[in-house]
């Protein structure tokens, strides 16, 4: 009886182990996946831009007082909304208030979050994502628009003409041509992508300008400009 009772404890043990052991692997491998919590969002008709501003909530992104990046990328993405309807682009946005997309806050939070946004633009079967953000450096003197583009043809194109509008607004005189990079999670998406930096927070004059309304509403011209002229010529040679 009492040898019994021993192996009965025993495989009781062994059975809660086992399980216990299942919860950790499948909560280890969702993290690992960094499942999105968040509902996919309605997507608009055609193959819609994804005007993705980074960050939100919780995550004020990079910031000095009184100036937080969430903030910035937020008005310039729904100034640039407004353009793209009167040039009858469909958007999506990936967020249109002060939200982070990443569901629950916890560790996995962050990845969850980039997640949304890359899962968000392959659901809608985007033409275009474009991701908003704003730079910080330890080196103060280091100012401009930046350019990072997916490595692939269409999103070079793109960011070429982007930097070129930029320029041609102008927005900034940075020499600095647009940059491939494939360790930005957020230009992993199946349509070509783009990740501007607006300006360096770091630096007191694009800092200045970052916090000037009228500065955010050129961004948004520049920017809306170039995606019309990205998204009608594609839509135009898809069309041939
Ligand atoms: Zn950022």
């Amino acid at each position: 009886m009492q040898t019994g009772g021993w192996r009965r404890r025993a495989l009781l043990w062994a059975a809660l182990l086992a399980v216990v052991g299942c919860v950790v692997a499948w909560v280890m491998l969702f993290a690992e996946r960094g499942q999105s919590f968040s509902a996919m969002p309605e997507c608009p008709g055609g193959h819609p831009v994804v005007i993705d501003p980074g960050h939100g909530g919780i995550d004020g992104g990079t910031n000095v007082p009184g100036m937080l990046e969430k903030d910035v990328v937020l008005d310039v993405a729904l100034r640039t909304k407004q353009y793209l309807d009167k040039y009858q682009v469909p958007v999506l946005l990936t967020r249109s208030d002060d939200v982070q997309l990443g569901g629950a806050l916890d560790r996995g939070r962050l990845r969850r979050d980039l997640n949304f946004r890359i899962a968000a633009a392959n659901h809608c079967q985007a033409s275009l994502m474009l991701s908003l953000h704003v730079n910080s450096t330890r080196n103060t003197a280091e100012r401009g628009v930046m350019v990072f583009y997916q490595p692939s043809r269409s999103s070079r194109d793109a960011a070429y003409l982007f930097e070129d509008m930029l320029r041609r607004w102008p927005v900034h005189e940075r020499r600095e041509r647009p940059i491939p990079r494939t360790n930005l999670a957020v230009l992993k998406t199946k349509a070509p992508a783009l990740l501007i930096e607006l300006g360096f927070i770091t630096n007191s004059a694009d800092r200045q300008l970052l916090g000037d309304p009228a500065y955010r509403e050129k961004l948004a011209q520049a920017l809306s400009s170039s995606t019309a002229a990205i998204y009608h010529k594609w839509l135009k040679q898809g069309s041939q």
